[in-house]
């Protein structure tokens, strides 16, 4: 087999003619196949097509026998043609028999074949297919002659995606994209959206593949290049980015691969191969993405993605269209994605979106932090989603749930568009209380704190008038750097977020990295527990270096003001007093150097673990305040991971256990005079927040959501009624959870839950 004199330019030539001829689609697959095979010298060249049940269908051949076309499949995975598709990895094979994932098909009249070529069909992130050249003789194909063979991939990956060839395909792809679906993934960033489907890269078909002048293709080529790059550094110049910070960090390394040489001299092949611009960009995407599925280090994954993005702007550059446009029309859109980057959602209108489901995703992408700052339900791993829509679909997003429901019957709608109305009211309800103090029935003032981590986190702080921030978490701003943020960087973040939050108090949690924070330009080894692992204190304790250029970031940048630091996943009243005095040391450094100090500053610890329950006095004598990581306290508690769907509810948060601990935390406090406060989560609950009340807690810290609901049940309650009803819960034999007694209460009450 050898290409042509041209490279495969001639051939797809001839392809271009044969795609012109006013004949039906099998036949023109067959005589595609018939001029691959004798323009590359092969005997045999076969198409296999991907179908919705994914097994993958002999679809055209040219040298196997042509009784086994449409009848002959394999499954993904099985066979050789099955490891190209699920690996998306070519195959380049002298003695294919040898190899172990070889499956004999007697059918085909393979067996006298020995050398194989097989390709994966790419498009848009997706395998469609696999195409297959053969020959009698052991040889191996040249880099050349795989290239070749890539380059011809993707003219039947638009065939395919095509509306030609879906006569051939199966019904069943047909009817699913039609039927109402409910598809599961994971909840990562809370709340309802109802809407419709807005495809993030909607399935441009590059209809224009083969070109007779790569001249004047380079030219396109170079001319869209320079204006991505040209968009990359206006974005990066916006306003609200630049003064943000956190996201900058993300668009440089764009800017960076925008200018990468590599990439740009492989996609100027393509096109010297003779491929159309567009069609060039897009091949050196699919090599892009089958790379990025076969990387298993998260970080290089990451900067992988970053091209594929790229190289979709250009592609859309090529074709005169625009990112994050949503039609004007749509007012509800509910944008789905196989993943995205955290740039790409910010170039939509958030006035307009009301959701985000990405069909892979982590919980800790840049995407999902961002979504979740600026309040958008989003949903991740949702299997098979892009195979299932289409732009415009008719789409709810239950966040709640971690449920996708497409094309939903006209009763699941109305149940939820009244569940959202419900929620728009109560936010409008709470809305009229944002400038009410948070003061009981008989009259005491309960302190209600944002949890934040991100700098427009903090404009919240604005908009429910809460009265500081309790729980800054620090690791967010690493976490979507792309390398560890110098001391500068932190200072300057810092310092942006105390200015912007003015008079009010914010407590600054020290990193909590580890377990599933993982920063992905540090490399930790792989644990088998990384929740009760080496994270948050342990590792600052055992990197002090990372944990004092913290600290005296924090210093720095709390000069002349009050400083609030809080110590995460503290396990024993030793690590209290080491970070004690690796902060007393950073305090000396910054008078040593003159370089100023904070007015005051307060060394807070979190309770997260359980141990801490029996030193609670000794560590009082520690510090100036303490703050109750209910999520993590009660994940130890009652060893039960926070993060499993399966497990949640199991255990009550109101069970006397719970309860006992929380309270004795409370007593501890009151006896050696120190604040104590609650950031978990079950503070923004209504029913949970009563309870802590009964016990005594003052101050609660949340998600800036929960303000308005808690608020208003603070509003109501009459807090010694309420102690009365707790300490006669935890007197009683009664064993069962406080909740249903609370619940009864409120009601009797007039207290909205
Ligand atoms: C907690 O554990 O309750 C807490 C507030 O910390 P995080 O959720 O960040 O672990
Ligand atoms: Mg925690």
């Amino acid at each position: 087999m050898r290409p042509g004199p041209a490279g495969p330019r001639v051939l797809l030539r001839r392809l271009r003619e044969v795609m012109a001829e006013p004949i039906r689609p099998q036949d023109r697959l067959d005589k595609i196949v018939n001029q691959i095979a004798s323009n590359m010298v092969a005997e045999v060249c076969s198409l296999y097509v991907l179908r919705s049940d994914s097994a993958l269908e002999l679809f055209a051949t040219e040298g196997l026998n042509l009784e086994a076309v449409h009848k002959t499949s394999l499954q993904l995975g099985e066979g050789l043609v099955g490891l190209i598709a699920s690996t998306a990895a070519s195959l380049n094979l002298s003695d294919a028999k040898t190899h172990p994932a070889f499956a004999y098909l007697p059918e085909t009249g393979e067996e006298i074949y020995n050398a194989f070529l097989g390709v994966p069909i790419l498009r848009s992130g997706r395998t469609l297919g696999v195409l297959v050249v053969q020959n009698k003789a052991q040889r191996v194909y040249t880099e050349e002659e795989v290239e070749a063979l890539q380059t011809i991939a993707m003219i039947f990956a638009e065939m395919i995606v095509g509306d030609e060839l879906k006569v051939l395909l199966s019904k069943e792809k047909q009817l699913a994209r039609q039927r109402a679906t409910t598809i599961s993934g994971i909840s990562f960033a809370d709340g309802l959206g109802l809407g419709h489907v807005v495809l993030h890269e909607p399935r441009v078909v590059v209809t224009n593949l083969i070109s007779d002048n790569p001249n004047s293709e380079l030219d396109r080529l170079d001319n869209a290049i320079s204006a991505v790059r040209l968009a990359v550094d206006s974005m990066l110049s916006r306003r609200d980015i630049a003064a943000t910070g956190e996201h900058r960090e993300v668009l440089e390394a764009y800017r960076m691969f925008a200018h990468d040489r590599g990439w740009v001299r492989k996609m100027e092949e393509a096109v010297q191969n003779g491929l159309t611009a567009e069609a060039a960009v897009e091949k050196v995407q699919n090599d892009m993405r089958a790379r990025m599925l076969r990387q298993s280090d998260p970080y290089l994954r990451e900067r992988l993605h970053d091209f594929d993005d790229l190289a979709y702007r250009l592609l859309r550059q090529l074709m005169g269209k625009e990112n994050g446009k949503v039609e004007d029309e749509i007012k509800d859109a509910i944008i789905v994605a196989r993943t995205m980057g955290a740039a790409d959602l910010l170039d939509y209108d958030p006035t307009r979106v009301r959701g985000l489901v990405l069909e892979e995703g982590a919980p800790t992408s840049h995407v999902t932090i961002v979504a979740r700052a600026i309040g958008i339900p989003t949903i991740g791993q949702a299997e098979d989603v892009l195979t299932l829509v289409e732009d415009g679909d008719a789409i709810i997003v239950d966040a709640d749930m971690g449920e996708v429901h497409l094309r939903p019957p006209s009763d699941i709608e109305a149940a939820y568009a009244d569940k959202v109305r419900m929620r728009a009211k109560r936010q409008s309800r709470f809305a009229e209380l944002v400038y009410v103090e948070p003061i009981s029935k008989d009259g005491v003032r309960i302190q209600l704190n944002l949890n934040a981590g991100l700098g427009i986190d903090v404009e919240n702080l604005d908009k429910t008038n809460a009265d500081g921030i309790g729980l800054f978490r620090t690791e967010l701003q690493f976490m979507i750097a792309s390398s560890l943020p110098k001391l500068a960087q932190q200072q300057d973040f810092y310092e942006a977020v105390l200015n912007k939050a003015g008079e009010k108090p914010v407590t600054f949690r020290v990193l909590d990295i580890g377990g599933d924070k993982i920063l992905p330009y540090m490399r930790l080894t792989t644990e088998e527990n990384p929740a009760m692992g080496w994270r948050a204190i342990r590792l600052g304790l055992d990197r002090p270096g990372l944990f004092r250029v913290q600290i005296r970031a924090m210093i720095g940048a709390a000069k002349n003001r009050n400083l609030r630091i809080l110590i995460p996943m503290v396990t024993d009243i030793s690590e209290v007093s080491a970070a004690r005095d690796l902060v007393q040391k950073e305090i000396a450094h910054a008078l040593r150097y003159g370089h100023g100090l904070p007015s005051r500053v307060s060394f807070g610890v979190m309770i997260e673990v359980p141990s801490l329950l029996w030193q609670l006095d000794e560590l009082m004598e520690l510090v100036d305040f303490v703050s109750v990581g209910s999520n993590d306290l009660l994940q130890f508690l009652t060893a039960c991971d926070r993060g499993n769907a399966r497990l949640t509810n199991r255990y009550d948060a109101l069970s006397k256990p719970s309860l006992l601990a929380l309270k004795s935390i409370l007593d501890a406090g009151v006896r050696e005079n120190k604040s104590v406060t609650l950031c978990g989560e079950m503070g923004g609950q209504p029913i949970e927040a009563l309870a802590l009340l009964g016990l005594g807690y003052r101050s609660l810290s949340m998600n800036p959501s929960s303000i308005g609901l808690v608020k208003a049940t603070i509003l109501e309650a009459d807090i010694k009624a309420l102690t009365v009803e707790v300490e006669s819960f935890l007197a009683s034999p009664e064993q069962l959870s406080l909740r249903q007694r609370l619940t009864d209460f409120a009601q009797k009450n007039h207290i909205p839950l």
